[in-house]
């Protein structure tokens, strides 16, 4: 493996358990790693799930900040740390128009009324419009992971044959079940892939001088577009597992 100038996390899974804040050890990582990478975190969450995840959790001197590349829904935003105004700045956003996004709300709620999934308590909202993506949570946002864990138990079958009604009305857009309870809707041809794409180019580097770390680089996981365009990955099966990683490329300053 030739050296890599950048390496990429994924967030719930990998950095993080799924919806938390990263431990302690992990922003200790981190912030030693990058004293010698630039590191980007790509994720198909939005930008307030990255705050409260992982920026509000690390540690770290402004100036290294900056080479922290920050790719929230799958890279159609990037955001990068100004250090002059101290903030998070937006280098870019792919929304979706305003008519795009009204229409698949509509055809969002509709369809899983009529599927009789439509939740009666949901947790926070149930269609999100995160500007560049739509996402349905059946049981709301804000759901608990153990309810969210015995929904996909019992329930993912409904979920996938809703997956499959809103994505017959929508043939323009890309329509993908994630994680337990959700569904996910953008442009086609957006996943992490893509991100990976737009990152190589803001940084002018190549494929070979990425690392990418992810939980779900199995065929059909949301990681997997990565690695099948050829970007070096590393799977891992929780953020222990990224911490060894994370470990053995200090030790070895690779
Ligand atoms: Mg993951």
């Amino acid at each position: 493996m030739s050296k890599k100038k950048v390496i990429a996390f994924d967030l719930d899974g990998t950095l993080a358990v799924s919806k938390s804040p990263i431990s302690d050890r992990m922003a200790e990582l981190m912030s030693s790693l990058l004293q010698t990478h630039q590191v980007c975190v790509i994720s198909g969450g939005a930008f307030p799930q990255f705050q409260k995840q992982f920026i509000d959790n690390l540690h770290v001197e402004h100036h290294l900040l900056q080479n922290l590349h920050l790719m929230p829904t799958c890279g159609t935003r990037y955001y990068r740390f100004d250090d002059i105004s101290g903030e998070w700045k937006i280098i870019y956003s792919e929304d979706l128009s305003k008519d795009e996004r009204e229409k698949i709300m509509k055809i969002a709620e509709k369809s899983a009324k009529e599927q009789g999934i439509w939740p009666e308590n949901p947790h926070g909202e149930v269609v999100e419009d995160r500007g560049s993506q739509i996402s349905i949570s059946l049981l709301g946002q804000q759901a608990p992971t153990e309810e969210k864990d015995a929904f996909f138990e019992k329930h993912n079958d409904k979920r996938l044959t809703l997956r499959a009604k809103i994505d017959e009305q929508l043939p323009e857009f890309e329509v993908r079940a994630g994680g337990t309870t959700t569904i996910d809707i953008t442009r086609l041809g957006i996943d992490k892939a893509y991100g990976m794409e737009k990152l190589m180019a803001a940084l002018e580097i190549g494929k070979d001088e990425v690392l990418f770390v992810g939980d779900r680089l199995d065929e059909g996981g949301n990681d997997y577009p990565v690695k099948a365009m050829g970007i070096d990955s590393i799977a891992v099966e929780d953020w222990e597992d990224t911490a060894l990683v994370v470990e053995t490329i200090l030790k070895l300053g690779e």
